[in-house]
């Protein structure tokens, strides 16, 4: 299996964000990757400049980032041209590989704008680089580093400028040479662009200190939280169904919480991220993980604290 590594450049409406086309607010500019064999040596890269459609100016951000210019996108290709030679290029066994994971949102988005079969049926794996890195290097596991901050502290020679696809892929492949295997794998990420299209599409996945379940669509919130695969509480080890000892609760609508236990494997706490899609409909990603005694603590004290902002607000 081949990795490909890759990076775009987007560019959004000049006239800020209210004249902005809400199908695609970011256009894809410029595509650029780099292939690498299972022993992660470069084999091959891939770059195109494409002419862009919907907006015809250069917004000032990204002027002051790239080094490209209009003129030089009018010598470009159009997306779809672009996107076809790119996808032909990757092959046919593959896993992406990117810095930060908006880079294949934006590209999906941009292939569905411009009519295109979807990338995927539905969620599929990568490695979101960025985040491993973060995972393995850094003490605040939630903090984001800039692709330059990470070469930096590996001291790879910066050969070319940033902010150019193939430059910028091609550093992520170097950063990714000091990740080992088995550590990329281990903190590998899920696409969801494309949720599952039903009930048998639904994704489970197993790490070895969590488990996850990405849910099909619904079209409310009360509607997934009344689903029992959603709600549910299985013990990831054994299988079997964890009682829950705290039922799911909500302080903002966006994350939710619970905890159960397992007579054989002690506390699981329970998180639902509640995503709405372009659309307007609903998703859940649920983990489940199991925690000591006294992580267990933090479940209860979410939900004293859910609680007490509630009396606060019924007071004033
Ligand atoms: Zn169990």
């Amino acid at each position: 299996m081949n990795y490909i590594v890759l990076d775009l450049e987007w560019n959004q409406c000049p006239y800020g964000k209210e004249k902005e086309n809400k199908n695609i607010p970011f256009e894809i500019i410029e595509i650029g990757a780099v292939k690498l064999n299972d022993r992660r040596e470069c084999i091959d890269k891939f770059s195109k400049l494409i002419k862009p459609t919907v907006y015809k100016e250069i917004h000032y951000y990204t002027k002051n980032m790239l080094s490209i210019t209009m003129k030089d996108l009018k010598n470009g290709v159009s997306f779809t041209k672009a996107m076809g030679e790119f996808l032909e290029w990757c092959g046919d066994d593959y896993i992406f590989c990117t810095w930060g994971a908006s880079d294949l949102i934006e590209l999906q988005r941009n292939m569905e704008y411009y009519g295109m079969s979807p990338l995927a049926e539905g969620p599929f794996k990568f490695y979101d680089v960025q985040k491993v890195y973060s995972m393995l290097f850094e003490e605040d596991k939630t903090v984001r580093r800039s692709l330059e901050y990470a070469v930096d502290r590996f001291d790879i020679l910066k050969a070319a400028a940033f902010h150019r696809a193939k430059e910028d892929a091609t550093y992520t492949a170097r950063v990714m040479q000091y990740i080992r295997y088995d550590d990329m794998e281990h903190y590998y990420s899920i696409d969801t662009y494309h949720r599952p299209a039903n009930k048998k599409k639904e994704v489970y996945a197993l790490f070895d200190n969590h488990s996850k379940y990405i849910s099909r669509e619904f079209s409310s919130k009360e509607e997934a939280m009344a689903d029992r695969e959603v709600i549910s509480t299985r013990c990831y080890v054994c299988g079997k169904n964890a009682r829950k000892k705290i039922r799911w609760f909500t302080g903002n609508g966006k994350l939710y919480f619970c905890q159960a236990y397992c007579e054989h494997h002690g506390w699981l706490r329970g998180k639902i991220r509640m995503k709405k899609t372009d659309n307007g409909k609903f998703y859940v990603i649920k983990t489940l993980r199991l925690v000591s005694g006294e992580e267990a603590l933090f479940v209860k004290e979410k939900q004293e604290e859910v609680r007490k902002k509630r009396r606060e607000k019924r007071k004033s």
